[in-house]
């Protein structure tokens, strides 16, 4: 699960990770209230930070959401000393789209603006925390490369990027907290503070059962103060049953309509941007599946898992999510009967296509179980299947249905 800038920073706050003072808003009543909060506080410098669940905000552009070819902001983040321009700024993002290089063509519209106390500093670096999964061993990783996409770093100049691997059994020790910070180029009190720092923050890391935890940049301020100006945190799903307060931070505007329905049913569903529908039991044959369409020359429309129990209701869900996504031109149903009996599922097949009256073509592949049953039954039935005998002619055949 990810969540959004502010509340990572609610998180941080906590562990006593530095970040700076700053009030989320919905509309413009409650960003003048909280303007008028922060100037009571002291604050007179200001940055107006776009929330969306995608990163390369300061980058972006923000669009009228009323006319997408209106470009009203060079920019989804933006820093000001005049209370007026903030407002100008909140303005111009709340309601309206913003296209980043992560969110695709098609952008995000922002609801909640994050204003916050805009900071000075005299450096930008990077700093993420993840899973190593090829040593079972969280990773640090740090480089003076901040603030710039992390991703460049890694690809032109890797050199720069200095890991610390942390042992699970005695997690982070002190010594790799200060090899960090030498890393880091730190001197003096910026050395002295980014030590409780990386300690609290990977603190913070462990025990919400992070999977990433990604500040760019963290930055060292005028007076050597260390800060987590941004903040991306996400979290394993699988341990989110223990962290009620997290999940609350769950924003479905930002999630994909079809994968929120297809949760409420227990499918494992993401979309994709093909239009070969898959209906797989099991993720590691649905990504067989996928990749078998790709060599047959298909895209996949998404990525399905009806799990083990594939019965009558699984196949009708997995139908109805399919064909809500309107680039679906074929169906490729590849199940293979383990714990299920494939006739079980073809007359879950059969029923679910005529309640759905499915106008798309559909290539059925049965194997396991009962796999020759299931073979009659589809070829008694009075819809029209293709069926397959083997992976790979059903790849064949979804494409070459979608090619006539
Ligand atoms: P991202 O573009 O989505 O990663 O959003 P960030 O939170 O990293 O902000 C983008 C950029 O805005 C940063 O890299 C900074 O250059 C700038 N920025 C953000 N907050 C401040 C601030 O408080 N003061 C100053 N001077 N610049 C800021
Ligand atoms: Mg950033």
């Amino acid at each position: 699960m990810k969540i959004h800038e502010y509340q990572a920073k609610e998180i941080l706050k906590k562990y006593s990770v530095p970040v700076q003072d700053g009030i989320p808003v919905k509309n413009m009543a409650e960003f003048d209230k909280a303007l008028a909060e922060l100037q009571a506080r002291g604050i007179n410098q200001f940055v107006v930070k776009s929330q969306i669940h995608a990163g390369g905000r300061g980058k972006g552009k923000i669009y009228d959401v009323r006319n997408r070819e209106n470009l009203l902001l060079e920019g989804g983040v933006k820093f000001t000393t005049l209370p007026e321009k903030a407002t100008e700024y909140a303005e111009k993002i709340l309601g309206n789209i913003l296209v980043t290089h992560q969110t695709g063509p098609e952008g995000k519209i922002v609801k909640t603006i994050f204003l916050a106390e805009g900071l000075d500093y005299k450096k930008e670096l990077y700093l993420g925390i993840l899973l190593d999964r090829s040593v079972s061993k969280n990773v640090i990783m740090v480089s003076t490369e901040g603030g710039v996409e992390i991703e460049k770093v890694a690809e032109e100049t890797p050199e720069k990027i200095i890991k610390e691997w942390i042992d699970p059994s005695v997690g982070l020790q002190n010594y790799q907290a200060r090899k960090l910070a030498f890393a880091l180029g730190l001197q003096g009190e910026a050395f002295k503070s980014f030590i409780p720092f990386i300690k609290n923050l990977y603190r913070a890391y462990e025990e919400t059962d992070a999977s990433l935890l990604e500040i760019n940049p963290l930055i060292i301020t005028n007076d050597d103060r260390v800060v987590a100006l941004d903040a991306k945190m996400n979290f394993d799903d699988n341990a989110l049953f223990r962290h009620p307060e997290i999940y609350a931070y769950r924003d479905l505007d930002e999630e994909d309509p079809l994968e929120i329905e297809a949760s409420k049913y227990n499918l494992n569903y993401i979309k994709l941007d093909g239009n070969v529908g898959c209906m797989v039991n099991g993720a590691g044959l649905a990504m067989a599946t996928m990749d078998i369409i790709k060599l047959a020359g298909g895209e996949p429309a998404n990525f399905l898992d009806v799990g083990g129990g594939a019965n009558k209701e699984t196949v009708a869900n997995g139908f109805k999510i399919i064909l809500s996504d309107p680039n679906v031109r074929a169906i490729l149903i590849n199940i293979f009967g383990g714990i299920v009996r494939c006739d079980r599922v073809a007359q879950g097949v059969i029923d679910a296509a005529k309640e759905m009256a499915v106008k798309v073509p559909i290539v059925v592949r049965l194997e396991g179980t009962n796999a020759k049953e299931a073979a009659d039954l589809l070829a008694a039935s009075d819809l029209h299947f293709e069926v397959a005998k083997s992976l790979k002619e059903a790849a064949e055949k979804v494409t070459s249905v979608l090619r006539n």
